[in-house]
């Protein structure tokens, strides 16, 4: 990545005919190629404005003739996004308006920015830690409300301000140990001993805490797989037609259509999901079939959720029963009979302790959907003790924080069994390390760029 003495300009918004399309521009000349690239209708210069006022006016094309009229703002830095000097405009979201803007900002000597380029700069600049950088991310790419909520959280600091409460906590161990140190001939006191002891266990339960917040942060972002499974015809292709609202699998009445999984992404019960649509589970000789009811055992191996369909105009058979109890052997799983509209057939007794939570639908009504999307909330129910923000949302933060623990463990455990003071304070400095690491107070370079490559240009 180049030098933080480039101005860097990038479209913000997709190139497709819309209201509003924004361009952005940051670093030294930013102002500079602003002032000479926007024609503010007043009679004051663009620069004799406030910062961050909307200034109305002409966008210039390279040749200085007007290609929209619109609004431009400024920031001076380090007051700004990014913490250099930035312009933005506000322009008719027009893709021709936005390229011809572009072109003039490149001829006045900006380059285009690279993903995430913008948002690079507000952390290398200090106006955002990593875990905020990561939650620009996050939030845009939410796929539920409850992740864009807690992206949100993290984005003002939730998290950092976690990070950073066990981070100063173990600062002031780790100044009491150099103070030991100094002065190797006085004893701890027994007293300052149990105070420090606390102090750690305190830092393992927050560090615990946090951890146990992993699971809920990668299925926030990831979603959670859920394997609709049942015999061939049971309706699997039409239940997930009926929530993604749209005709993504084929549906037929010829047994063993759906021969390999396909998977759509929604939202359900407010937790974005990963809807995988088994091909039926049965013995078949063709090998492209058996091929996917493999899969399709695979992915029931691996889902988070299991909906089981029974087709109730169909008498139960004992193959579907045993479905039932493998996926629930496996993971949570709803009982889902479908066909709902149907006269139904005779519905057996269930001996099954617990039982799973039972709905009947019908795709074709769209009688029960709610019902079952309220059975999805309630198995995964959202933390009622977690505020918004104070979660772990991927691997590298997960790993960051598990390393914390670890050293913190150790810490506490040679504090308690009397070792010397500049054993126990390499282990806090190992804690404090991956905890920098986590608010990218400390942190390779190879690691931001992989973060921040992952974003789109212009943010
Ligand atoms: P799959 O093999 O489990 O994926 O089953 P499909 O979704 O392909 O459905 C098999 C047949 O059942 C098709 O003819 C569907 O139109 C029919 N079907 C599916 N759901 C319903 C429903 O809710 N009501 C009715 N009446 N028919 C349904």
């Amino acid at each position: 990545m180049s030098s933080l003495t480039d101005t860097i300009a990038a479209i913000s918004t997709p190139l497709v005919p819309s209201a509003i399309g924004i361009l952005r521009l940051s670093g030294p000349k930013a102002l500079d190629i602003a002032r000479k690239q926007f024609r503010p209708l007043g009679a004051r210069p663009l620069l004799d404005h406030l910062p961050r006022e909307l200034v109305f006016g002409d966008l210039l094309d390279r040749d200085g003739a007007p290609i929209d009229r619109c609004l431009c703002t400024f920031s001076r830095g380090p007051a700004s996004y990014t913490g250099e000097d930035t312009a933005e405009f506000q322009c008719h979201g027009s893709p021709m308006v936005l390229s011809l803007g572009l072109e003039a900002l490149f001829a006045q000597g900006a380059r285009q920015a690279g993903p995430g380029e913008f948002t690079r700069r507000a952390f290398l600049n200090g106006r955002l830690d990593l875990a905020q950088a990561e939650a620009v991310g996050d939030l845009l790419e939410a796929r539920s409300r409850e992740g864009a909520r807690h992206a949100a959280g993290q984005l003002t600091g939730a998290l950092s301000q976690k990070i950073g409460d066990i981070y100063s906590a173990l600062v002031d161990v780790m100044a009491h140990f150099h103070a030991v140190l100094d002065y190797p001939d006085e004893d701890i006191d027994p007293f300052r001993m149990e105070e420090l002891s606390h102090t750690l266990q305190a830092q393992l339960e927050t560090l615990d805490a946090l951890l146990a917040t992993c699971r809920r942060g990668r299925q926030l972002t990831q979603g959670l797989s859920c394997a609709l499974v049942g015999r061939p015809n049971a309706g699997k292709s039409s239940l997930l037609n009926a929530l993604a609202g749209y005709d993504r699998a084929i549906v037929t009445d010829i047994p063993g259509t759906t021969r390999d999984t396909l998977e759509v992404s929604m939202e359900l019960g407010g937790l974005p999901v990963r809807l995988i649509d088994t091909a039926g589970l049965r013995d078949s000789d063709d090998p492209i079939e058996r091929l996917g009811v493999a899969r399709s055992r695979s992915a029931m191996e691996q889902a988070e959720l299991i909906l089981v369909l029974w087709d109730s105009a169909l008498p139960v058979t004992e193959e579907d029963l045993q479905l039932l109890l493998h996926s629930m052997s496996l993971a949570p799983t709803i009982l889902v009979w479908t066909k709902g509209d149907l006269p139904s057939a005779p519905v057996p007794f269930l001996n099954l302790d617990p039982l799973p939570p039972v709905v009947t639908i019908s795709s074709k009504t769209g009688q029960g959907l709610q019902e079952l999307e309220e059975a999805v909330a309630a198995l995964f129910p959202r933390p009622s003790d977690l505020p918004y923000g104070q979660l772990l949302t991927n691997q590298r933060q997960e790993d960051a924080a598990r390393r914390a623990r670890q050293a913190v463990a150790q810490a506490e455990e040679a504090l308690m069994a009397g070792v010397t003071p500049d054993a126990l304070l390499t282990d806090v400095e190992e804690a404090l390390q991956a905890l920098g690491e986590l608010t990218g107070q400390c942190v390779r370079e190879d690691v931001t760029d992989r973060i921040f490559s992952k974003f789109c240009v212009g943010k």
